[in-house]
């Protein structure tokens, strides 16, 4: 291939030299319009063409001799609007050039928009003798721009009529495009819920999240929760994907760059988890309540075994002390009727003990205690109405689920919110304040209900957790079994409940539940 010759210096026009013809020769010029990729016409002051080249022949489809003595109006297809025209020739009129497109159309009939440049040509008098024009075909680029424009449209709409709200962000997190959906939550989560539901997933994920971005890995329906005061709280469900462009600026045009956008959906599944949460409340109100008539059973059957035990023992004792006394007790009809009272007496107490309900064995599995809790506390809603008991619920932000048996769990928190409230209740001073936090404390959970009821005397710290033991006096409520159970439930999973003897004044009941590491909530 010929390198590209450079001219000497010499040949150079001086600086300040106007005329190019000293240094290109006329006939230069000739052939570069002639050889100009580009359609260009000359035409007089009316517009008639008087020269065309061939890249003029051959866009539009008439030779040279076709067109010359012709006004350029034969290339004009009718459509182009009138004021695109007296524009164009008011400019002209003004010597300046003109750009702008033109529909035309060819020899053949076929149409092709122009993007056509007609520059004024101006004697040395400064009349306008002549007009240049040069025109490219550009309805190829046309029709992409269109095809462009129209996909956009169409995906706009598409967004647009979606259900779910959809926002699309660049890398700095930046609202690039958001649909109707997205444009309500503006209402509702104040001005930026990206930047709102984004912060909760980077919360909710920890380290994670950071990561998946990193290296744009997609996540999909994350449940997140946003609480916001004086409001109830909402939940969305959100998805986030990835996806790159061509970095299209004129710097990226030799050295191509890649732009990221993140594209978050967000479903408001706010009613759907009040839903589950009435479905689920109502199951644990039913379990619980076929836990506590079973409990109520095995403890008046536990309670009658116990009572009986203490004159059956008397009686045994009488057999013995009467045995040891004669020679043949077998003689001795007092003995003897004692012995079978006593045989008899033992067999009823075994009757009584088979017929207390069998504890059936339950699954261990993956207990989330911030949803228990919660759960319960809804439960017990209308008893704290009742009781004009303030509750303070302060769970952790993020708190590892621990493996326990659900059931047992929620009896147990059950009966220490029972027993917070009943003294709540019974407390005839001050506020009537309980306040139920939770706590990750790495290995463990710690669970502390505290209430400004009486609280519990020191000498019966311990006492209160011994079967049958009743600060209340026992009856068909209060048969001094809530605390036994509440503590044999918390040994079972390893745990400790203790009370807080520092605690002043009022009750401080603190569970402390192993849980296994790496267990998300
Ligand atoms: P015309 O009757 O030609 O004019 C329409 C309106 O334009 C009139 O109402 C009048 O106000 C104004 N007008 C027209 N001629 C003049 C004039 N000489 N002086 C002042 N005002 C005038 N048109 C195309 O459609 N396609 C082309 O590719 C094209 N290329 C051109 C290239 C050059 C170099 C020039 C000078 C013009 C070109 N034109 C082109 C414009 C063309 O000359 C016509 O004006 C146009 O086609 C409209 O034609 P018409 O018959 O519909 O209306």
């Amino acid at each position: 291939m010929n390198k590209p010759t450079v001219p000497d210096d010499a040949n150079l026009p001086a600086p300040g030299i106007a005329d190019p013809a000293a240094v290109v020769p006329p006939q230069v010029f000739r052939l570069v319009v002639e050889q100009a990729a580009l359609a260009i016409s000359i035409t007089d002051a009316h517009a008639n063409i008087l020269y065309a080249n061939p890249t003029f022949e051959r866009v539009t489809g008439y030779s040279r001799a076709e067109v010359i003595g012709h006004n350029e109006s034969i290339l004009s297809y009718r459509v182009t609007p009138k004021i695109v025209y007296e524009t164009l020739w008011a400019q002209l009129k003004r010597q300046r050039p003109w750009n702008g497109l033109l529909v035309n159309r060819r020899k053949d009939g076929s149409r092709y928009l122009a993007d056509l440049t007609i520059t004024p040509v101006l004697d040395a008098d400064g009349q306008t003798t002549h007009y240049l024009g040069m025109h490219r075909d550009v309805t190829e680029m046309h029709r992409l721009e269109r095809q462009v424009q129209n996909h956009k449209a169409l995906i706009e709409s598409v967004v647009d009529a979606a259900q779910v709200a959809i926002v699309l962000l660049d890398e700095n997190e930046h609202v690039l495009l958001d649909n109707q959906e997205y444009k309500k939550l503006i209402g509702d989560l104040g001005k930026e819920p990206a930047a709102t539901l984004m912060a909760a997933l980077r919360t909710q994920i920890g380290p994670g999240f950071d990561n998946a971005r990193a290296s744009r890995r997609g996540l999909s329906n994350r449940e997140v929760l946003i609480e916001q005061p004086h409001r109830p709280p909402r939940w969305f469900s959100c998805s986030i994907s990835w996806f790159e462009e061509q970095d299209v600026s004129a710097d990226a045009f030799y050295e191509p760059a890649r732009r990221h956008y993140l594209l978050l959906t967000i479903q408001d599944i706010s009613e759907l988890k009040r839903q589950q949460e009435a479905i689920r409340i109502n199951a644990l109100h039913a379990l619980l309540a076929e836990q506590e008539r079973i409990q109520g059973l095995r403890e008046a059957l536990a309670g009658a075994v116990y009572q009986l035990e203490g004159p059956l023992n008397m009686l045994e004792a009488a057999v013995k002390m009467l045995e040891r006394r004669k020679e043949s007790p077998g003689d001795d009809p007092l003995a003897t009727v004692l012995d079978d009272a006593v045989r008899n007496g033992r067999e009823t107490l075994e009757t009584l003990r088979a017929s207390i309900p069998y504890d059936a064995g339950e699954l261990v599995q993956l207990v989330d205690l911030n949803t228990v809790l919660h759960d319960l506390l809804k439960l017990s809603t209308p008893a704290l109405l009742a009781a004009g008991v303030v509750v303070d619920w302060q769970p952790a932000a993020k708190l590892p689920a621990i493996q326990g048996r659900a059931t047992q769990l929620s009896t147990l928190f059950k009966q220490l919110l029972d027993n917070a409230v009943e003294a709540l209740y019974e407390s005839r001073s001050g506020q009537r304040e309980m306040r139920v936090s939770t706590l990750d404390c790495s290995d463990h959970v710690e669970i502390v209900i505290e209430d400004s009821g009486p609280g519990i005397p020191e000498e019966w710290r311990y006492k209160v957790f011994e079967p049958f033991f009743t600060t209340k006096g026992a009856d068909q409520h209060h048969l001094g079994m809530g605390l036994a159970i509440a503590q044999e439930i918390v040994a079972r999973h390893g745990g400790t409940l203790d009370i807080d003897a520092s605690y002043q004044p009022g009750c401080r009941m603190r569970v402390q539940l192993p849980c296994p590491r790496g267990e998300p909530s």
